[in-house]
């Protein structure tokens, strides 16, 4: 079942029979991710300072929900001549370099959480098929854990090396469940450095919850969506689904400040409440946790921060999560990946251009020796995020998303449909120095795309601009939305088309406009990440914005997948 392969070099220290005294925990409560273990809950633990129980308020997050309607200005004089124009160069789809690079699938013999999965005629927000495969194996201190249909624990995984927190001694998984707040060994050391470190910097900080086993993460997930005003969907982008929990690899911790929790205690909000990242305590760990082998890997997107700063979130538009990691900002969910690999995530982390669009979170850089394509992969479907999920159900399985979604292959990549979409007319509409051209594309279900996703709202192509530099929001920095090995995208350029002109700085790349084949709704969130994402199905339209450059008075439309051109038109007036 799970690999017993040991951990990766980073953090394969043996200690064996080393018993290690974890002290200085102000304080130990098993909770979830994000809500707060009721106070009646046994795994609450007692300690020698008040323990305050957390009453998690979850902080309202909402997801974007940019409704933008494609919208056709019906006033246009546009002719759409067909003319294909074989002019494809490059075709070479890259190899995978690695064939299994989520890790080799194994068999789930058993899931039972009733609240994901249920039987008879109850409505289930997974599909079977997303509960029968897990590829992440827990020993490897890089595993890509997240809430991709490829990024779940087998459901009995546990690590065999926990100990309790507070005495440093060896424990059951079960044990830990039950009544013992635990970490894998190496990263309770750790832990116990931190926290005394901490508390010489006059930030001394208290535990909230350690590993959980797949059970409890089912108990406190349910518990969740019982509580969650929006039910299970609100749940879902503040709770893992029970086998994505990276708190189930043993190596992660919610942690605070005794004084922030104190603090909600008195007041009644909890400790999951807003502006823990911008406390002392939230800027420390920010600081300084690396130092000790742990990362934070659900930062706020770069897009995201207020100007100029690491922790507060920007209010002038709703909050979404962060495409990068699938998560709202946690400046309190700390992973142990060993102080080697934590060291080198750090350098990378600071050479990708902190506060910037290419700004890593630990998951784009675990997934660059794996030959992943993108940023990140997409949530498993479960309902909630129809046209940006990803399934491993076949249609005829009842997939909560149906045609809206990624379907992937048994080692984990999306799975092209085997009919190409099809190109069925394009107009455009000019207005002032903008064209709006809008493209109707008939598309198999599960097709291909990636971003930027586009509509009549925007983002638009201004003069200068192209895919390899695009803001998604008028108030963003502009980044590139590189091909992705086998997406497909809507491509428009002027008539003649701007060549490359040899010296990097000025090259102007051809098909200098790209679009995705996605729904328009999901902009908000996804356009903050470089993604493959499913093409909606069937006969649909999207609109590019493109500026109307002087002299243009024709525009070639393609369908562009790995550089190759399908079904190109003209439109000659508009
Ligand atoms: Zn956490």
């Amino acid at each position: 079942m799970v690999s017993a392969s040991p951990p990766a070099a980073s953090s394969r220290t043996p200690r064996r029979h080393r018993t290690t005294a974890i002290a200085t925990l102000g304080a130990l409560a098993i909770t979830c991710r994000h809500p707060a273990a009721p106070a009646d809950d046994p795994r609450v633990l007692s300690s020698n300072s008040p323990t305050p129980t957390p009453t998690s308020t979850p902080t309202p997050t909402s997801t974007s929900t940019s409704t933008s309607t494609p919208t056709s200005t019906p006033t246009s004089t546009s002719t759409s001549t067909s003319t294909p124009t074989p002019t494809s160069t490059s075709t070479q789809t890259p190899t995978p370099a690695n064939p299994t690079p989520f890790g080799p699938p194994v068999a789930i013999p058993r899931y039972t959480c009733p609240v994901v999965l249920r039987s008879g005629s109850h409505r289930s927000f997974l599909a079977v098929a997303d509960t029968q495969v897990a590829f992440v194996d827990g020993n490897d201190p890089l595993a890509l854990a997240n809430r991709a249909p490829t990024g779940v624990l087998p459901p009995d995984y546990a690590p065999s090396d926990l100990v309790d927190l507070r005495s440093g001694s060896p424990r059951s998984a079960a044990a830990c469940e039950s009544s013992h707040a635990c970490l894998r060994r190496d990263a309770a050391t750790a832990l116990s450095a931190m926290l005394d470190a901490m508390s010489k910097d006059k930030v001394a900080g208290q535990v909230t919850s350690a590993f959980r086993g797949f059970s409890t993460q089912c108990w406190v997930f349910a518990s969740w969506a019982n509580k969650a005003r929006g039910g299970f969907c609100e749940a879902t982008q503040q709770s893992a689904l029970p086998g994505h929990s990276q708190h189930q690899l043993g190596t992660t911790v919610d942690l605070f400040t005794a004084e922030w929790a104190h603090e909600g205690m008195r007041t009644g909000g909890g400790v999951f409440r807003n502006g823990f990242g911008c406390s002392p305590g939230g800027r420390w760990l920010d600081e300084n946790a690396w130092r000790f082998g742990y990362v934070l890997p659900y930062p706020i997107h770069p897009d995201d921060r207020s100007q100029g700063s690491r922790c507060e979130p920007r209010r002038d538009r709703p909050q979404t999560i962060n495409a990068k990691t699938g998560y709202m900002q946690e400046p309190w969910h700390l992973r142990f990946v060993g102080a080697d690999a934590a060291s080198r995530y750090h350098e990378a982390w600071l050479a990708s251009g902190p506060g910037s669009p290419d700004e890593i979170t630990l998951e784009q850089w675990l997934r660059r020796d794996r030959g992943l394509v993108g940023d990140a992969e997409l949530p498993v479907c479960d309902g909630c995020e129809c046209g940006a999920c990803a399934t491993f159900a076949p249609d005829d399985h009842g997939t909560p998303c149906g045609a809206a979604s990624l379907q992937l292959d048994a080692s984990g990549r999306a799975l092209a449909p085997s009919e190409p979409p099809v190109l069925v007319g394009a107009r455009a509409t000019r207005d002032g120095g903008v064209i709006a051209v809008e493209v109707t594309v008939r598309s198999p279900p599960h097709t291909i795309t990636q971003t930027p996703v586009t509509s009549a709202e925007g983002p638009t192509y201004g003069p200068g601009s192209t895919y390899e530099s695009l803001a998604p929001h008028a108030d963003d920095p502009p980044r590139a939305y590189a091909d992705l090995a086998g997406a497909w995208r809507v491509a428009v350029e002027p008539v003649p088309p701007s060549v490359p002109q040899g010296g990097a700085e000025s090259r102007t790349p051809r098909w200098p406009w790209r679009t995705s084949l996605a729904s328009a709704e999901i902009a908000g969130a996804w356009n903050r990440a470089n993604v493959l994402l499913p093409a909606r199905a069937d006969e649909s339209s999207v609109v590019v914005r493109v500026p109307a450059t002087p002299g243009t008075s024709k525009l070639r439309v393609t369908l562009l997948r790995d550089g190759v051109e399908h079904d190109t038109r003209e439109i000659e007036s508009f």
